[in-house]
């Protein structure tokens, strides 16, 4: 296939395709689908911000449904991966760092960075790296703990010159022994804005424009990594991100905010209504109990909003106080009432099991409060239930993270007594091998490797592998 045609093929608006000739050539890779990877602003803002270099070409790479034999190559010349001079990974999830083995090895390129003579540099950041930048260090040349804002002309510069990037702060090798205080950190979202800049039909919300008005949370609950990984809290002000969001309102009507507290935005009045005046529907991503006033409800429902998302995480105001989450059953339930007075009739709930003191107790506390909410206000209520997993560089990061066995009767108990809810909960499984990742460094990087090159495998046989001494 040739370039134009292999970047049709996916049927984008948005697309850059540059001439390689003298540039230095980056490969930007999403370790997952394209569906999931053109969901995630890490990857629209890198392509825009290393694009918009007139020595810098960037093209980007997906992980195939299925993965082949064929070659990785990009989707915008249809280029060899193996054949760019930089291959920079996004990670935003534990388990995709296999992926990133993978991706090295379908190139041709030995994973382990201490094996390799020659060949593209290898650089990675992303949400995981800003915690646990060493899950990834052995496989990458340099990992970037942190936001990538501060650092990103001295990144391309480096990158220009050929000089060294692991001099650049922030960036770890299997070298650095990880200091939180040296996480790069965005004191000043306006100067550069993180939005949607490619559109297709095949990625979760595709039918939205996605941007980012604000990062870290002011709520410190101690489990929480965009809390204790991404402070302080930040927001993006209402007159620098309304040139992005006209730039998408040509291409999307709908406009994904987000953030891990997108209704604390100080002026999330001024820009709901705003969007409403240019014809736009805001779309918050997350929501608090005490920020939904009955101004920002009708303000949402006149954009089409007909459900909230609400994120108690346990089922009882004592261990919600205990976790750092301090909002009450009152204001959960008065939060959904008024949503429901502005005429929205369902609300999903999120919860988290085998946080630590946890009881029995606690979980049946899940289910009245479910009822209470659905019996005083009417409501459809639909749950999501994930598992306790703690998470380097919050309060509770030496917290016990409960087995499989017990997670899977806590689970039962929790869907033996739901009623009128629709309950999806987290693979056991998984969560064990994501705490595992979590929590691990070099140590486990030959085992990453085995898992990935045995190809597909279950998860048990993964745990296994993982315990293997
Ligand atoms: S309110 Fe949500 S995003 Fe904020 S710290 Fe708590 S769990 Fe994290």
């Amino acid at each position: 296939m040739r370039a134009k045609e292999h970047s049709q093929a996916y049927n984008e608006t948005g697309t850059i395709i540059k001439n390689h000739g003298g540039k230095i050539r980056i490969g930007l890779v999403f370790p997952n689908s394209y569906r999931v990877g053109m969901a995630n602003l890490a990857i629209h803002s890198l392509y825009r911000w290393f694009n918009a270099n007139p020595d810098i070409v960037c093209e980007r790479y997906f992980l195939p449904d299925e993965i082949t034999s064929k070659i990785p190559r990009t989707i915008e010349t249809n280029a060899p991966l193996a054949d760019m001079d930089v291959i920079a990974f996004s990670l935003s999830y534990e388990l995709d760092a296999l992926n990133i083995v993978r991706i090295l090895q379908m190139c041709g390129i030995p994973p382990l960075a201490v094996d390799r003579t020659k060949g593209p540099l290898i650089i990675a950041g992303g949400a995981v790296a800003a915690y646990n930048p060493h899950l990834i260090s052995s496989f990458c040349d340099a990992v970037l703990m942190g936001d990538a804002e501060p650092v990103i002309d001295e990144l391309m510069n480096s990158l220009i010159e050929r000089q060294d990037v692991a001099e650049i702060p922030g960036m770890v090798t299997t070298e650095t022994i990880i200091d939180y205080k040296n996480r790069q950190v965005a004191r000043d979202l306006d100067r550069l804005q993180v939005y949607s800049s490619v559109y297709c039909a095949d990625a979760e919300f595709a039918d939205m424009g996605l941007i980012e008005i604000g990062r870290g949370c002011p709520y410190g609950c101690l489990f929480c990594v965009a809390s204790h990984c991404f402070r302080p809290a930040r927001w993006r002000s209402f007159d620098a991100i309304m040139p992005a969001i006209r730039e998408m309102g040509q291409y999307r009507k709908k406009i994904g905010l987000v953030g891990a507290s997108v209704t604390d935005h100080p002026q999330i009045l001024q820009i709901c209504d705003e969007l409403l005046s240019m014809g736009l529907s805001p779309s918050p991503a997350s929501m608090r109990a005490d920020a939904l006033s009955t101004d920002l409800l009708a303000l949402l429902v006149r954009g089409g909003t007909r459900s909230i998302t609400l994120a108690p995480e346990a089922g009882n105001e004592t261990l919600r106080r205990k976790a750092g989450k301090v909002v009450t059953d009152d204001a959960l339930t008065s939060a959904c009432l008024r949503a429901k007075q502005a005429g929205i009739n369902s609300v999903k709930m999120y919860f988290i099991i085998g946080l630590p003191g946890e009881t029995d107790d606690d979980i049946r506390d899940i289910t009245k409060l479910t009822q209470r909410i659905m019996k005083e206000t009417g409501m459809r209520l639909s749950a999501g239930c994930s598992i306790f997993i703690p998470k380097p560089g919050t309060p509770w990061a030496n917290e016990q993270m409960v087995s499989t066995s017990n997670a899977k009767k806590k689970l039962n108990l929790l869907k033996s007594e739901m009623r009128g809810v629709t309950l999806t909960t987290e693979n056991p499984r998984e969560a064990e091998i994501q705490g595992i990742f979590s929590n691990g460094g070099m140590e486990i990087a030959d085992k990453m490797i085995k898992i990935a090159t045995e190809g597909k495998m279950s998860t048990a046989e993964m745990l296994t592998i993982l315990s293997e001494k």
